[in-house]
């Protein structure tokens, strides 16, 4: 069947000549064709405009419309089906053969005609137009599924460099057939330039061998919008193996990828809070404790739940109730974030949502537990501040229960039960709402906290004494310098070991008032001995954090004019890892240190980095040895190499060398030996209280002015 209801292909037959059209009509309608005759170009085109024909045997010369012209008009009309024209010449006419091409005409036949032929001929090229029409359908259903698809396709002959890419392609990198010449270098200048390594390697790697490859992409269209495509390619080889073409497919999946996103966010996140849910939590906590477990390192899941949320729901409102939940997510993050415990030793922290008034904050990474306790309780005093949430102020309170891997659960879900057990204890508790879930954790944490609120109030009842350890010169055992040494005697703990209350202040951030403290008391004390004719070096220890702080230098030039003590005399005590944190800005602090006339000194020097090539780039004043090598001196060897060796090198670099923790004579007497400048240690004096320190000053007589060496 023809598209228009005849059960034969109709046939025109164009021709001035009656005896011709005769014949032709005959000869077809031998094959069964449906034959219909025009005698000239006009008759023609009013039989075509009434009903199209398949084909047509279209005569050059006939008077009036030359076959030409006819053949022109037939193609210029653009509706129906395509028409196929064969034109009718004299045998060696190949110019009206020429002219027929290029009129549009399919083929040609020429005169005189082969009338047996005719039929078959006409056959064939009603099937190769069959063919034809179907070979264009399956194009046009080709490009439009391609549209739909987004989907594009592209040749690259390898070895001429041409590049062919379809409509489609064009469309999705947003450029103009007309204008654009592909090549694959300048496919690849579409790329987006981060992409670009991976989608080179990929083409490469396929070229290598491995024939196929595909690899997502991002494109940047010339009017600036970002697309996401799937490329996918393959080589073709001749048959010794060289690739001499590629082919492929470019996708368009833009839409797919933002929508899987979406779905993804939708999966993942809680609407609300906009903070990772119940699911990705779990994920998240997988994955983390399977970290934990190569790596050894401590994970802590806090479980925080607020009290008395119910309520608030109830008389104030759901959407209220959405307000307060939003506004303690928020709260839990910056609290995070904003926190100088994040990233310290590389510890991670993650909040997530897993519904009603519940959170978890996965702390990974941790080094130290008591850092878990310090984020817990930073968390529970943010969330404690006033809410004001549609005018209406109010406050609320927040319980924590905290698990430890691997001590308290080795899984996710038996961490998670632990952090909620513990929880349970946390709300009945009055007062303190963190709970751990060991027993051994929860009496940690609360000897700290007992510790931290006595050291705060022996700072303010002036419960803080300083001691103070002479340090003499190695020749004559002179008094010559003093170092300042904290002590807290607590009415309940007894005495508390510095070691054990300088971390605590350090951490809590105590250490700023009790450091102060210390620089006023010492230098009263020093300058007093001063004046009294003792012109004493006094060292005074400066921890890590005093030593960051921006104030820090007006600290002590205020303590330097508050006391009146020379400030020559002021030996500021810094260990390595304090100077070796963040090596300019150390640099910038003990400049401004010196230019207030202040000395410079290493404590504990060889228990961190001991790069005295660092130490040169520093205005130090002095070398104080750890003790550490100091008590094994008389049986090691090593050691006594390691201090003869930083005698020399300290001595090298102008430094004053005092060894720390001398007992014995006989490390005396090797020290001695060495050459070192100054010693401290129980041998000569234990730290002692200020009197005691001046009654061994007066012995000391007659007072002289000393110089160090
Ligand atoms: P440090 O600065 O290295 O102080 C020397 C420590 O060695 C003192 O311990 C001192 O009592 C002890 N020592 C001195 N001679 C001997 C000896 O012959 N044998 C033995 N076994 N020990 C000796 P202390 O007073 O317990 O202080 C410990 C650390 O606490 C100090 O080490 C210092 O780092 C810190 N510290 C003390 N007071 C302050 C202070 O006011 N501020 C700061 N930031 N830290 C301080
Ligand atoms: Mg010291
Ligand atoms: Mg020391």
């Amino acid at each position: 069947m023809t598209s228009h209801g005849h059960p034969n292909p109709r046939i025109l037959v164009v021709d001035d000549d009656p005896g011709v059209r005769l014949l032709m009509t005959e000869a077809l309608r031998q094959q069964s064709l449906w034959v219909e005759a025009a005698a000239d170009g006009e008759q023609a085109l009013e039989v075509i405009a009434r009903t199209p024909p398949e084909l047509i045997l279209l005569d050059v010369q006939m008077p009036g419309l030359s076959g030409f012209e006819v053949c022109r008009r037939i193609r210029a009309r653009d509706a129906g089906e395509p028409i196929t024209v064969v034109m009718v010449t004299g045998l060696d006419d190949t110019a009206s053969i020429e002219r027929a091409y290029e009129e549009g005409a399919t083929d040609f036949i020429t005169k005189p005609i082969n009338w047996p032929l005719l039929g078959h001929r006409v056959r064939y090229l009603l099937r190769a137009r069959a063919a034809f029409i179907q070979l264009q359908r399956s194009e046009a259903r080709l490009a439009e599924a391609q549209r739909i698809a987004r989907l594009g396709h592209w040749e690259w002959d390898i070895a001429s460099g041409d590049v062919e890419w379809s409509t489609e392609v064009y469309r999705i990198f947003g450029l103009d057939p007309a204008r654009f010449r592909p090549s694959h270098t300048r496919f690849l200048g579409r790329v987006h330039p981060e992409d670009r390594p991976r989608v080179e390697a990929a083409v490469e790697q396929a070229l290598q061998g491995d024939d196929e490859y595909s690899v997502d992409h991002r494109v940047e269209t010339p009017g600036g919008h970002l697309r996401i495509v799937h490329e996918q390619g393959e080589v073709v080889r001749d048959s010794g193996g060289r690739p001499i073409r590629m082919r492929g497919t470019v996708q368009d999946i833009t839409e797919r990828h933002d929508t899987e996103r979406r779905i993804r966010h939708l999966a993942y996140y809680d609407p609300l809070t906009n903070l990772p849910n119940r699911r990705l939590f779990q994920e998240q906590t997988d994955l983390e404790l399977r970290h934990a477990e190569r790596t050894g390192k401590v994970l802590a899941l806090l479980y925080l739940d607020l009290d008395r949320f119910q309520q608030i729901n109830e008389t104030l409102g759901h959407e209220l109730g959405d307000e307060v939940l939003k506004e303690v997510a928020q709260r839990l993050e910056r609290s995070l974030r904003h926190s100088d415990l994040v990233g310290r030793g590389g510890t991670l922290f993650e909040v997530s949502h897993l519904g009603g008034d519940e959170f978890t904050i996965l702390v990974s990474q941790l080094t130290n537990t008591q850092v878990v306790a310090e984020i817990a309780q930073r968390l529970l005093t943010d969330l404690a501040r006033v809410f004001r949430i549609h005018g209406q102020e109010f406050y609320l309170n927040a319980s924590i229960g905290a698990a430890l891997y691997p001590e308290d659960g080795r899984d996710r879900d038996t961490l998670l039960r632990s952090a909620d057990s513990a929880l349970r204890h946390a709300k009945q508790r009055e007062g303190n709402q963190l709970a751990f879930y060991s027993a051994d954790m929860n009496a940690r944490v609360r000897q700290r906290l007992t510790l931290e609120t006595r050291l705060r109030r022996a700072l303010e009842e002036e419960g803080l004494r300083l001691h103070y350890q002479p340090q003499v010169t190695v020749d004559g055992g002179r008094i010559i310098g003093v170092e300042a040494l904290l002590r807290w005697n607590d009415t309940e703990l007894g005495e508390v070991s510095p070691a054990q209350f300088i971390p605590l202040a350090e951490e809590t951030g105590l250490i700023i008032p009790i450091g102060e403290w210390v620089l006023n008391t010492a230098c009263r004390q020093a300058r007093e001995w001063e004046s009294l004719g003792h012109p004493l070096h006094l060292g005074v220890n400066l921890s890590p954090l005093q030593f960051r702080r921006h104030d820090l230098v007006a600290c002590i030039e205020r303590a330097l004019k508050d006391s009146g003590l020379t400030p020559g005399l002021l030996e500021l005590e810094l260990t390595e890892g304090t100077l070796m944190g963040d090596l300019p800005a150390s640099m910038r602090v003990l400049d401004d240190l010196k230019a207030l006339g202040a000395r410079l000194s290493v404590d504990d020097f060889g228990t961190g980095y001991s790069s005295l090539t660092y130490l040169q780039r520093f205005p130090l004043d002095s070398l104080k040895i750890d003790r550490s090598f100091i008590r094994d001196l008389t049986c090691d060897d090593h050691d006594a190499a390691i201090i003869k060796a930083v005698i020399a090198l300290g001595h090298n670099l102008g430094l004053t060398l005092i060894a720390e923790g001398v007992e014995k004579p006989a490390q005396r007497d090797f020290l001695a030996a060495e050459g070192c400048d100054l010693i401290q240690g129980f041998l000569f004096g234990r730290p002692m209280p200020a009197d005691a320190f001046g009654e061994r000053l007066t012995a000391q007589t007659p007072p002289k002015a000393v110089s160090r060496a």
